[in-house]
């Protein structure tokens, strides 16, 4: 049966990494990478988000900088705390957590981020960047998987790659890294006819969808690798898009849920910071021993 795909473990090593990175930046810049997170509202999930980003945050020794506002703030309220924080030269990576109240409009919101401070990858320019060839900010989670799958495949080119799901956060970007890899990708989304068909013949099988379990063990072509992004919560407790009992059977290589994708997501957010502090100040960090984390030879 599959290899089992440490993310957990893996987000550990990067995560000690980058604190070796956070310690060399502070040293030459005289300061810590700084990350503003902002929280509007009272959304449950939200809050324990943004209070472990805050901790895996200054365990890195960088400066958590945390904005709560009320739910019933005005989106001007908002855009002006973004605005101080684009102006706040301590500030490398603003980050709002999603989702946001009704009456305010989130795409709004991304917009008004620097692009050079926007750590989550979400602003337009850096998806223009990113299907562009471009440096910039990828978003963390399919940063994360595409560490992972390196983890397995060092050579992506010519792989081919299915990712189900086409959300702005996960499926769209996941999508342009493969290509850029040189992966053959092909997009599975709520509309497509026979997405059984097509993830049969991949390589390589990317999940993010939000349905419990939809990716069965007949669904996956013998000896594949498959990343499971998804998080549901079911009265059987935290499941993935994938039904790993069945999936793992057949799989090359896959990621449980939880300890797969979900670790790596802060840990990309933590590595996204430390390149915006380094360009920012125009000190040199060695960001290619700290993504290789997944070679744990090193370690
Ligand atoms: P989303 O709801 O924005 O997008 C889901 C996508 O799935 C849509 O593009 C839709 O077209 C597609 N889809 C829906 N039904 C389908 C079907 N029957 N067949 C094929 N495709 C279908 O969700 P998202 O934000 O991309 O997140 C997806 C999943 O990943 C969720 O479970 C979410 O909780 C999880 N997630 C995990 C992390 C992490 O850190 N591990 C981060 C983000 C999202």
């Amino acid at each position: 049966s599959a290899t089992i795909i440490d993310g957990k473990a893996f987000a550990a090593r990067l995560r000690a990494r980058i604190a070796t990175g956070v310690a060399e930046f502070h040293a030459e810049a005289g300061r810590a990478p700084g990350l503003a997170v902002v929280l509007v509202g009272e959304d449950p999930a939200s809050a324990v988000y943004v209070r472990s980003k805050g901790k895996a945050t200054r365990d890195a020794g960088m400066q958590s900088i945390e904005h709560r506002l009320p739910a019933d703030v005005p989106a001007e309220t908002l855009l002006a705390l973004v605005a101080d924080l684009n102006a706040d030269p301590g500030v490398d990576g603003i980050l709002v957590q999603l989702p946001l109240p009704k009456h305010i409009d989130a795409q709004t919101v991304i917009s008004a981020i620097d692009p050079d401070k926007d750590v989550d990858g979400f602003h337009p320019i850096n998806a223009g960047r990113l299907a562009t060839g471009l440096p910039g900010f990828v978003p963390c989670t399919p940063l994360g998987c595409l560490m992972l799958l390196k983890s397995i495949h060092p050579k992506l080119s010519g792989l081919e790659a299915v990712v189900i799901g086409r959300s702005n956060i996960v499926g769209k970007p996941m999508a342009q890294l493969l290509l850029a890899e040189s992966c053959t990708v092909t997009i599975v989304h709520s509309r497509t006819h026979d997405a059984k068909a097509h993830v049969r013949a991949a390589d390589i099988v990317v999940a993010a969808v939000g349905i419990p379990q939809m990716v069965t063990g007949d669904w996956i072509k013998p000896g594949a690798t498959v990343i499971d992004v998804g998080i549901n919560r079911t009265e059987a407790g935290l499941v993935g898009d994938v039904d790993f009992a069945s999936a793992s059977q057949v799989a090359g290589a896959i990621t449980p849920v939880p300890g797969g994708v979900g670790p790596m997501t802060i840990a990309v957010l933590l590595r996204n910071t430390l390149v915006s502090a380094a360009r920012r100040e125009a000190v040199a960090i060695d960001i290619d021993a700290v993504d290789s984390a997944g070679d744990a030879a090193g370690d």
